[in-house]
């Protein structure tokens, strides 16, 4: 137990001295219990803004997360467990794809996703766009549907990494969210909490990722891949790219039917790329003596076989979400008011502010602005034209849906700023930028 004074440990952190792992362990279980004040764990948080973590520490620090509350034990699922992350983006509904397709293949998905979080979209709130489809099951449940149907999406279980919860809340508010090892260790913490043998990480990079710039989205790619060595997880990350949305959808219901057309083989190709590369991936690393190459080829042959559209039905209906709306799309609520944005200029769309278009769809309502915002599942945006297409003055470039035209007057001002035109075709852009093991 910690005996000395908590501002003697700030100050060495704030000279750029490393802590040492008893000092940490000590400092996230005296926060947790409340023993800590909030302002001086956030002068701690900012002196590791500046200063940052050696591996040592940053494991020390994820693991002392995990630790700070329950751990799910997931070996009453047979098989090798693989979770996936994805470190956020905008219009990213690849876990609704992938997911039932790594299941097809026999590799159990036992996944506790999240909500959406600033710009970027979640998981949750997408399937909670298809009528009756539940996310809390209790845990006898969600091993129940696994074992039924070989997977299972849900929200977080339990008291898994309180300390992390404290700990975000707290960075959010204080000017310390964007710093590689305070992320690193939160996204680890909660992963390692979950339960899974084997980790893939979708790190974004680009305009839409939480890290915009390419050499430091590598580095937290390396440090989480080191933290996840350290606790004896084999963890991948894919860097994977967020220069414009993912496919053409952008918002929940609107998603969702964007995912089923995909699983349907009627999605874009950008989408049903990253998908076939992240679940074979996934399926490498469950499934002993399988390369990536092979995974990949195995992930393609089940989805044009339409397994992985059958195990999504599964996944729907074993989660209490009506089949009908999968069936016939047009049963998804509409947006009460739709309008369209055309180009102002001719020329190539040379570039997109992601994170600009992912506030936009919070604007119409597909995000929260306030913890307890309810979402519009029908509000978000469709893009009629990607980076790299030619656009004349007037043609459409995306529709707006919303609730109302205040709404819509307000996301287009929003986003006729996200697009950059000019006479210049952009190189093709490269979507699976590298791997790091
Ligand atoms: N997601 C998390 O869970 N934590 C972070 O710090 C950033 C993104």
């Amino acid at each position: 137990m910690q005996t000395g004074r908590f501002v003697d440990l700030i100050h060495k952190k704030k000279e750029g001295k490393p802590l040492e792992p008893q000092e940490i362990r000590d400092m996230v279980s005296r926060y947790a219990e409340g023993k800590i004040p909030d302002y001086q764990m956030s002068a701690m948080l900012m002196a590791i803004c500046f200063q940052g973590m050696d591996d040592e520490e940053l494991t020390a620090l994820t693991l002392a997360m995990r630790d700070s509350g329950e751990t799910a034990d997931l070996s009453g699922i047979p098989g090798i467990k693989v979770d996936k992350h994805s470190t956020g983006g905008v219009g990213d509904k690849t876990t609704l794809i992938v997911g039932p397709l790594v299941a097809a293949c026999g590799v159990p998905v036992a996944k506790m996703s999240g909500r959406g979080l600033g710009f970027t979209g979640g998981t949750l709130d997408k399937l909670e766009s298809i009528p009756g489809f539940c996310i809390d099951l209790t845990e006898e449940e969600f091993f129940r549907a696994v074992r039924a149907s070989g997977i299972s999406v849900i929200g977080q279980t339990g008291n898994l990494a309180p300390a992390d919860k404290k700990l975000y809340a707290l960075r959010d508010v204080t000017g310390t969210v964007e710093s590689i090892p305070l992320i690193a260790s939160s996204i680890m913490s909660k992963k390692l909490a979950a339960g899974s043998d084997k980790i893939l990480l979708d790190v974004t990079t680009g305009s839409g990722a939480f890290i915009k710039d390419l050499e430091q989205s590598r580095e937290l790619a390396r440090r989480m891949t080191a933290i996840g060595r350290g606790a004896g997880r084999e963890t991948v990350a894919m860097l994977t790219s967020m220069e414009e949305p993912l496919g053409f959808a952008v918002g929940n219901n609107l998603e969702v039917k964007e995912a089923i057309k995909t699983l349907r083989g009627e999605g874009p190709e950008d989408l049903r790329e990253i998908c076939l590369a992240l679940a074979g991936m996934m399926l490498s690393l469950g499934k002993e003596g399988l390369s990536y190459k092979e995974g990949r080829s195995l992930a393609e042959e089940t989805l044009d076989s339409g397994a992985a559209y059958g195990k999504f039905l599964d996944m729907v209906e074993g989660q209490g979400g009506d089949l009908s709306y999968i069936e016939n799309m047009d049963k998804f609520q509409r947006a009460a008011c739709e309008r369209e944005l055309t180009a102002g200029e001719e020329g190539y769309i040379s570039s997109m502010d992601t994170e600009g278009i992912g506030i936009t769809a919070g604007i119409l309502g597909a995000g929260r602005e306030t913890k307890e915002s309810v979402i519009d599942h029908s509000a978000g945006i469709v893009m009629k034209k990607k980076i790299g297409d030619w656009v004349r003055r007037g043609d459409a470039i995306a529709v707006l849906y919303s609730s109302s035209e205040e709404k819509l007057d307000r996301a287009e001002r929003c986003m006729q700023r996200c697009y950059t035109i000019s006479d210049r075709r952009p190189e093709p852009l490269k979507l699976v930028v590298d791997i790091i093991r």
